[in-house]
């Protein structure tokens, strides 16, 4: 192999390359993959070893390839069956008939082919959707890339929330913790550690190896990709075991196991059939073909693959409304969800923070300028204090209070085609902005007095401080965070000349609450000065009660313009929606009544993690159940009111985008992750991904799982009566022992067709305009409820009586057998298909619905009608399916059945009215 030992490729087994990589101290490793520890890879060695590795993707699954697929169509009653008949056929010297059959056999196959294949890519399409980040150092500097072009020695940086992107040898790291259950099975995070280990160390041990598709749930790391792609311990499982994205959730196992039950069913019903007919002296083959015809008409083959297709283009479609489904099952769930509990954040809101209101103990001011731009200036707003202070700069407090948003924060804000964009926390970005405005430069404070340590924000600790230390000063600490926890931490506040002077804790909470009820986030800024720098690292009990509160930056963000009217379909679709949040509570109750959520303390219809905390077990569920809003709620909160919802017989839909929402996500019916903001880890743990975060997002998805179970509710409503009918007919023919109005090959040619060209047509019906004003369906409800029953029951015996008719009108008519069995087909078909119009709605007319509303209707209908009249008139389908030219007579009186059945199912509709 060209190139040095060690690059890239993944050694065989236990070899001694393999034992490099956690064998060997990390600089070892570097010096192996040429590439350094500070600067990464150059350009030009990248892009050879692009050429060289290939991307960082895995290799397709290994689902046995397209011959194990074939064989898995084979693996069904019905093509059993179809094939003892070709070969009783074939003994019998029917030749033809076994080739309809064997024909039959291969399109079977052929279709179920198509239809899984299209299913799964549909499902892969989504994938590809939602995009996998990685941030690297390339060339000395940092950026992000895709995660596909990753190679070998590209220097990874990774921090909690991150999916591990390739194989990494870690170099250094600050308390990172990694979930290996994809790979080990796990679940305990593994605290890592970069030195060097035994050789022989197995793969769950290497703690100094963080392997790709992992998960980081703390701390931060960087590492070297010693293997990317297929060469990765994932890509070796994956080679192994495959991973076929399973097509099956509980409705199609359910639907599964009643086909099955069904089928052997009708099997004993057809070898009782035979028994029957044999015993009373009719010829055994006749019976025998007759048996067959019974069991390939009654068995409801098409059930299980329609219900996969629906299911398909029901994921399609939520993903055209940017909701990208993860998890199959989860479609059926979104259409009985009845509570959905989204984050304020982001989800209600724009995600856009614009700094509108600064508060310090000197001073209130405005901001003026909107976005991410620099434009806009600050300004001494209303009060007393603005008598006092002409000019903000004069201001000590509000200085520091500028400077920590700028330097305690990790965003920054770019210029993108002309306009201004946040990059990373819209909420820092923001803090930026001000701090612009204000004229101060966080890079000046920096250069001077670089950041030494960090203390990062997450949901639990609701602020961040960082650390700075200056050669002849000491050390300076900033943090930024709620007004709640940043008090907690403060022992005295700043006044406008800089000095430390006794915390006002009382006025502080006021002026915060005051921000807060019009609808502001409001965060608190706080710093402390330590000439002799900090004893031991930055934690929470070190900075307790030392520092100065330095003010408070109050910013807008301005509800999701789509929001309200989403939240008022899901009320009226019986859905609850509940905000929650970690922000402050006028903040969230605020922003809750701009989007037509009713919330106050005060009746209990908005509470705090606090107030949830201080719940009895027994009454929380009750309490949960009644409240719209929830604010500064920790993640491990979110799960608790999960579980109140599920007590109270809820079907919860919950957002998250945190490490530590996953457990919530999990525990919801329905997970729901952000696409744009949220974190690898929560992506993992969701069940459906919004690309847009929105809230009207959420409810199209659960408008779409409703409009996935009508359609498949049509579609079993539609389909059982062709069955029945056709396994009745055959049955009450042997039983009376009279010649068969429909033979076999007949039989097939209704299913096959129809299915396709009819049937199918109704996953693409549109939604119901009731669809959104009726509530949830009760997951325990039957498929089929007794009206539909009946309905399918009163479809077969019209099926039925109207075939035994035209057969015998036909024969009276002085048709031959071959004319009046043509005859009993089309009007089967056409009774199926004047049926298919009213099976549209569960409720209205066909006639209200309008016939072209679905044009994949009008083209199956135009697509059956040539095939009936193929199989009527074409010599050579005569000759395959026994059937024979008929007369005009003979198709007025087969239209004429056929609209009478129809109009006795428009009226039994009628009836029904709104009751099925
Ligand atoms: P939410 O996303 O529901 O608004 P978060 O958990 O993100 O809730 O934030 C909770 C609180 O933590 C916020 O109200 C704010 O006061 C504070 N906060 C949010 N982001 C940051 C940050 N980047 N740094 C410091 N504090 C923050
Ligand atoms: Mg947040």
């Amino acid at each position: 192999m060209a190139g040095p030992p060690g690059i890239g490729a993944r050694p065989a087994g236990n070899g001694s390359r393999e034992a490099a990589h956690h064998g060997l101290p990390a600089h070892e490793v570097l010096l192996l993959l040429e590439t350094d520890a500070e600067r990464g890879l150059d350009h030009g060695t990248v892009t050879a070893r692009r050429e060289r590795f290939g991307a960082n993707v895995l290799p397709p699954a290994n689902d046995g390839g397209l011959l194990r697929k074939i064989l898995r169509q084979f693996n069904n009653p019905l093509i059993y069956v179809l094939l003892a008949a070709a070969a009783v056929t074939m003994v019998l010297g029917e030749y033809l008939d076994s080739g309809v059959i064997l024909a039959v056999v291969l399109i079977n196959t052929l279709v179920g082919l198509v239809q899984e294949v299209r299913a799964e890519a549909a499902l892969d399409a989504l994938r590809s959707m939602v995009h996998t980040p990685a941030t690297v150092i390339r060339n000395g500097e940092r950026r992000e890339v895709p995660s596909e072009d990753l190679v070998p020695g590209d220097l990874v940086l990774v921090e909690a929330g991150n999916k591990i992107p390739a194989d990494l040898r870690l170099v250094r790291l600050a308390g990172l913790k990694v979930d290996e259950s994809a790979l080990t099975g796990e679940s305990d995070p593994v605290a890592k550690d970069p030195v060097a280990l035994p050789p022989g160390t197995p793969v769950a041990d290497r703690r100094n190896m963080a392997y790709s598709g992992t998960l980081v749930t703390a701390g931060t790391g960087a590492g070297v990709a010693v293997a990317t792609g297929g060469e990765t311990e994932l890509g070796e499982i994956h080679r192994l075991m495959g991973s076929v994205q399973s097509l099956a959730t509980p409705l199609t196992q359910k639907l599964a196991r009643f086909s099955m039950t069904l089928t052997v069913a009708i099997l004993a019903l057809a070898a009782v059939a035979f028994a029957a007919g044999v015993a009373r002296g009719q010829p055994a083959a006749l019976t025998f073909t007759a048996a067959v015809a019974l069991a390939v008409g009654a068995i409801p083959e098409g059930l299980p693959a329609a219900v996969t297709v629906t299911l398909a283009i029901g994921v399609r479609r939520m993903a055209r409304r940017r909701a990208v489904v993860r998890r199959l099952p989860v479609v059926e769930t979104l259409g009985s969800t009845t509570v959905i509990c989204s984050d304020k954040t982001g989800t209600f809101t724009e995600n856009q923070m614009t700094v509108r209101a600064l508060w310090t103990p000197a001073g209130r001011y405005e901001v003026t300028g909107s976005g991410y731009g620099p434009e806009g200036a600050i300004r001494p707003a209303g009060g007393p204090a603005a008598d006092m202070l002409r000019e903000h700069r004069h201001d000590e407090a509000l200085r520091w209070s500028l400077l920590a948003g700028a330097a305690c924060n990790d965003s920054t804000v770019v210029r993108e085609d002309g306009a201004w964009v946040a990059k990373g926390d819209p909420t820092e970005a923001a803090m930026l902005v001000s701090a612009g405005k204000g004229g101060v430069d966080g890079q000046v404070f920096l250069a001077d007095a670089p950041r030494t340590g960090t203390l990062a924000f997450t949901s639990e600790r609701q602020y961040m401080a960082t650390i700075h230390g200056r050669a002849d000063a000491g050390a300076i600490v900033l943090a930024k965070g709620s007004v709640e926890r940043i008090l907690d931490l403060c022992g005295s506040q700043l006044d406008a000349a800089g000095r430390e002077i006794p915390l006002q804790r009382t006025e502080v909470l006021a002026e915060a609450h005051r921000l807060a009820r019009t609808g502001l986030r409001v965060l608190a800024t706080a710093m402390v000065q330590l000439p002799d720098g900090l004893p031991g690292t930055l934690s929470d009990a070190r900075l307790r009660g030392r520092l100065s509160l330095t003010g408070l930056q109050a910013m807008q963000d301005p509800p999701r313009q789509a929001a309200a009217a989403a939240v008022a379909a899901c009320h009226q679709a019986g859905v609850a929606v509940k905000m929650i949040t970690g922000d402050h509570l006028g903040t969230a109750v605020s922003i809750a009544s701009a989007v037509g959520l009713a919330a106050s303390r005060e009746t209990g219809t908005a509470l705090t993690g606090a107030d949830i905390d201080a719940l009895s077990p027994a009454k929380l569920p009750a309490a949960v159940e009644k409240a719209n809003v929830f604010a500064r709620v920790s993640p491990e909160q979110k799960l608790r009111l999960i579980g109140a919802l599920q007590e109270r017989g809820h079907v919860a839909a919950m957002t998250g985008d945190g490490v530590n929402d996953a457990p919530a996500l999990r525990q919801a019916n329905v997970g729901i992750a952000m696409g744009r903001s949220g974190t690898e880890v929560a992506k993992e743990a969701a069940d459906i991904v919004l690309t847009d975060d929105d809230f009207a997002t959420i409810e199209a998805a659960v408008e779409e799982g409703r409009n996935v179970f009508d359609n498949l509710t049509k579609f079993i409503v539609w389909t059982l009566p062709t069955n029945m009918g056709e396994g009745l007919v055959i049955l009450a023919a042997i039983l009376l022992g009279t010649t068969l109005p429909i033979l076999p090959t007949q039989i097939l040619w209704i299913n096959m067709t129809t299915a396709v060209a009819l049937g199918l047509m109704l996953a693409f019906e549109p939604k119901e305009p009731g669809l959104m004003s009726r509530p949830p369906r009760d997951p325990a409800r039957p498929l089929l409820t007794w009206a539909l029953t009946l309905r399918i029951l009163l479809v077969s015996a019209l099926l039925v009586g109207g075939t035994w008719w035209i057969f015998g009108l036909e024969l009276a008519a002085g048709a031959s057998v071959a004319e009046a069995r043509t005859a009993a087909v089309n009007l089967f078909v056409a009774v199926e298909l004047f049926y298919l119009f009213s099976c549209r709605s569960f409720t209205r007319s066909a006639w209200r619905i309008g016939f072209f509303s679905n044009r994949w209707i009008i083209l199956g209908v135009l697509v059956q009608a040539a095939g009936q009249l193929a199989i009527t008139y074409a010599p050579a389908m005569n000759g395959l399916f026994h059937t024979a030219p008929i007369t005009a007579d003979a198709w007025l009186r087969i239209l004429g059945i056929a609209a009478l059945a129809s109009v006795v199912v428009g009226a039994e509709k009628l009836l029904r009215r709104n009751r099925y």
